[in-house]
């Protein structure tokens, strides 16, 4: 690998990587110079803490904008509006926003809500006609999940889940190397994901919001990060449960899981979803010839990577620039990322932890037809 021009060029195989060249003094990735194309028009729903820093990073996005909001708080609208200047005409709240429909001005609508309310909101995007972009996990079940991808493959718009990782270029190197065989067969991957969780009344902590406990909500990243570290799809899953509070993680809303899986060409996965402990981030691959290992390995960054053969240097990106820009390209230039993005993508994590909810329920190994 001669340069990063050459790794880039390589992953994609396209113009896409090409569009991730250099970097500014702040790190973030920049586009060419007299970028041309049109620019993808996004309003946020949902303006609590990562829509918020997704509208911070908005600010320096080359092909994605922020031009609208949907909120249930009109204070909330109205500081949006002056610190991002959001036009009134394109403000609304959960009752109205169906007539976004008659909003030329929006494409896309990218929904940072709680959990269980994205298969409704989503369905509800797509029948207004715009773009969905949603945030992990695409929905709270996978039946809900294959409704969502239904609902934009009928309207005819397209879906995408915010898995920003898919696109940070320490995890893009890795799997490139992965690619070229520089691990040999891969046999072993251990995801490690979780943090102490604070306020027990927060809807993270309800059953009907949050769809579950820790693991819908970071142990989702070792669920992903395990399928695009292996390469493949799980063929089982076994799982077990701890809970040490019984006040806080009640019934249906899981403190902490260990699982594990199966892959079809002799890998397994050891992985550990937890709501109980700081600073546990850590992906670890190890194959016949040699190892990666990522710590930090999912959060906001920097990202910390190295292998046997070495640290990995890239620098620091903000993941939400350049996942909005590089989505401005899948929604509008229909490019594909190396790593799906797309809803089917969101779903096979869904039927994965499912599968990993029946297991610990049963007792029992569950095989997957993924
Ligand atoms: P948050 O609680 O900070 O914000 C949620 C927003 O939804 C708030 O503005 C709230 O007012 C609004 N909301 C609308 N209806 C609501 C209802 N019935 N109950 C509660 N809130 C309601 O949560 P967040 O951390 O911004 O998470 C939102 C989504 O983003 C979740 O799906 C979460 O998993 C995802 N997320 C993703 C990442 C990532 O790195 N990709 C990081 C954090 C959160």
């Amino acid at each position: 690998m001669n340069s990063r021009r050459d790794f880039l060029q390589k992953i994609t195989g396209s113009a896409f990587g090409l569009s991730l060249l250099s970097t500014s003094s702040n790190g973030n990735i920049l586009f060419e110079e007299g970028y041309q194309e049109p620019v993808l028009r996004v309003a946020i729903m949902g303006l609590g803490s990562y829509g918020t820093r997704v509208a911070e990073a908005m600010k320096d996005c080359k092909r994605a904008k922020l031009v609208g909001v949907i909120s249930g708080t009109p204070s909330k609208v109205k500081d949006w509006q002056t610190k991002y200047s959001i036009p009134a005409k394109n403000c609304y709240n959960y009752e109205n926003f169906d007539t976004i429909k008659n909003n030329p001005d929006i494409d896309a609508v990218y929904i940072i809500t709680p959990n269980g309310l994205h298969r409704e909101q989503c369905i509800r995007v797509a029948k207004a006609g715009k773009h969905v972009i949603c945030e992990k996990p695409m929905a709270i079940n996978a039946a809900e999940g294959q409704e969502m991808v239904d609902a934009c493959k009928k309207a005819n718009v397209k879906l995408l889940v915010g898995y920003r990782m898919h696109l940070e270029p320490k995890t893009l190197e890795i799997i490139q190397m992965r690619n070229e065989g520089a691990f040999g067969k891969i046999l072993f991957f251990q995801g490690l994901c979780g943090f102490r969780i604070g306020d027990p009344n927060q809807w993270r902590l309800n059953k009907q919001l949050a769809g579950g406990g820790a693991m819908m909500d970071i142990g989702i990243y070792a669920v992903n990060g395990a399928r695009y570290m292996v390469g493949e799809e799980p063929s089982y899953v076994t799982a077990q449960e701890t809970k040490t509070d019984f006040a806080k993680f009640k019934e249906g809303v899981d403190e902490t899981i260990q699982f594990q899986f199966g892959f079809p060409g002799g890998a397994v996965a050891s992985c550990l979803s937890t709501y109980s402990m700081n600073n546990l981030d850590r992906f670890f691959l190890n194959g016949e010839k040699g190892f990666a290992e990522m710590q930090p390995s999912t959060g906001y960054g920097p990202i910390q990577g190295r292998t046997n053969k070495g640290e990995l240097n890239h620098p620091h990106v903000t993941h939400q620039t350049v996942q909005m820009d590089e989505m401005a390209g899948m929604i509008l230039n229909n490019k594909n990322p190396l790593v799906p993005m797309d809803g089917e993508e969101g779903l096979k994590d869904l039927k994965i932890i499912d599968a990993i909810y029946l297991a610990i329920k049963t007792g029992k190994k569950v095989d997957l037809k993924m």
